[in-house]
């Protein structure tokens, strides 16, 4: 999965279209991710010993990868590319303008 954990995405498809947040999760089992603020469900939460607070809790749930574009600094939604540094360590681009993610 190209997309890591960190990342600023912005979601292209869905309820939360043109919606932008950063990556809290990158699940690759299931080529999903967790967007803060996106996806939002409510969730009814028992009051436990853990967590005295019950009630209805927002919580973020994982959306397709593919439903997501990385945010590049100057292009905006880009998709992802691979070139090899002068390390010759294999680095993320943007397709768009060839910088550096
Ligand atoms: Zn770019």
């Amino acid at each position: 999965m190209k997309i890591k954990k960190g990342d600023r995405v912005r979601v292209l498809t869905g309820k939360d279209r043109g919606k932008e947040g950063e990556v809290m999760r990158a699940i690759p089992e299931s080529g999903k991710v967790i967007v803060d603020g996106v996806n939002v469900s409510k969730r009814h939460q028992r009051a436990t010993r853990a967590t005295t607070q019950g009630g209805i809790i927002d919580k973020d749930m994982p959306i397709p990868v593919a439903n997501v574009a990385i945010l590049c600094p100057t292009d905006g939604a880009t998709r992802i590319g691979y070139r090899f540094d002068d390390q010759g360590r294999k680095v993320r681009i943007c397709r768009k303008c060839g910088g550096e993610l």
